[in-house]
């Protein structure tokens, strides 16, 4: 077995504190990665503190890992060790159903492993993340990870990177379009970075006053500050298609208005109580509201080549392990710019 430390949540109501656990031996298949960055999702928050019910403690979040292969099973083709590899959310799925067949193995219909809070494909070991020294992965879900860029950068692009750019590819976002961004924190700076590298008109839609120059700096053209009923106005029928990154409750018919005629609202934000909105919000411009759920390997490996070479990292703020509950916190008040980062070294 490999021993790794991490830092865990040993339940929804205690704070993530260190733990040592054991990683299988590589199979055939298998990497062994030596973590070096591991970002910070908000949905590592909703799953330490069983906001979205059926969590699994202990636990050990974190799914946007950067890290060097240490090690490879004797059938491993693609990778070599000293590479370095990015594991994104989860770490193995069924392989055979028509989702899996397609690429797009995060729609699994039989049985998708998360990269912790969930299963092995056994369906009883439990799944470990990247908040921790090392992991042990199948090389088909793991991404080849560029030298060229910073890699605390290139961290956040394995799920806040993916969940943006897989509905703007989906949807086919670019020249000509109106693209809203509904909230500035991981998710929503990324889908800003990637929608002007995809050509589109990006309109940062924020509830914070406070962030409007970084989203000029990110380069949206326009900001509307979501407080300001007069601002939002402005934007009623205007947008093809707004990206939704809100982790909390909050108000959708507000920006259903702001759809033009068969406009989508993209919903990624996953806030855990369900949401509502009036029928006459999408009836009458045959509106839309679309889900979309992280991107496939295939997909994923896309992005990554896509931000290697058009320069696109998040900005991040690298942390030590022992501040991963204060910057919780911050992230809970909106107080993130825009991703925080853990420094894996600070574990070891
Ligand atoms: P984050 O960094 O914390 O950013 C969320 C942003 O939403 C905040 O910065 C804030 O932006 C806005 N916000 C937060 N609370 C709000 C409130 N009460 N009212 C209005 N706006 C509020 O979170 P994230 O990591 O980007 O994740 C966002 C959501 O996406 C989470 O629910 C996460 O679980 C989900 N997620 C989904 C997928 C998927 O596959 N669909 C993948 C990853 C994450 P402003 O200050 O600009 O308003
Ligand atoms: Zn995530
Ligand atoms: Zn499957």
């Amino acid at each position: 077995m490999i021993p790794a430390k991490s830092y865990a949540a040993q339940s929804a109501t205690t704070p993530l504190g260190p733990w040592s656990f054991e990683r299988r031996e590589p199979g055939e298949h298998d990497v062994v990665i030596d973590i070096l960055y591991c970002g910070v999702c908000h949905s590592d928050i909703h799953q330490a503190r069983d906001e979205w019910g059926g969590s699994i403690y202990p636990m050990v979040p974190g799914h946007e890992i950067v890290g060097r292969i240490t090690r490879v099973g004797s059938h491993v083709k693609d990778f070599k060790v000293g590479d370095l590899a990015g594991i994104g959310c989860f770490v193995d799925s069924c392989r055979v159903c028509e989702s899996c067949k397609e690429g797009l193995e995060q729609y699994c219909e039989t049985f998708l492993s998360g990269t912790y809070n969930g299963y092995e494909q056994d369906r009883k070991t439990p799944t470990y993340g990247g908040y921790s020294t090392r992991i042990v992965v199948d090389e088909k879900y793991t991404l080849h990870i560029s030298p060229k860029l910073p890699l605390e950068g290139v961290a956040p692009l394995l799920c806040a990177g993916i969940t943006t750019w897989s509905p703007l590819r989906e949807w086919k976002v670019g020249k000509g379009h109106k693209l809203g961004v509904l909230g500035l924190g991981g998710l929503g700076h990324m889908a800003v970075k990637l929608g002007v590298a995809l050509g589109a008109e990006v309109t940062m839609l924020s509830s914070s006053a406070s962030k409007e120059q970084d989203a000029k700096k990110l380069g949206a053209h326009k900001f509307a500050l979501t407080k300001d009923a007069k601002a939002l106005a402005q934007y009623a029928g205007y947008f093809d298609f707004i990206i939704d990154t809100v982790s909390a409750q909050h108000d959708f018919s507000t920006f259903l208005n702001l759809l033009k005629r068969d406009g989508t609202l993209i919903l990624v934000g996953a806030p855990p109580k369900p949401i509502d909105f009036p029928a006459f919000g999408i009836i009458p411009r045959r509106r839309r509201i679309a889900g979309s759920m992280i991107g496939g390997i295939r997909e994923t490996q896309e992005m990554l080549d896509f931000c290697a070479e058009h320069n696109i990292v998040s900005d991040v703020e690298v942390i030590n392990i022992k501040d991963i509950n204060a910057a919780y916190e911050r992230m809970l008040k909106g107080d993130v710019r825009y991703r925080f980062v853990i420094d894996i070294a600070s574990l070891k």
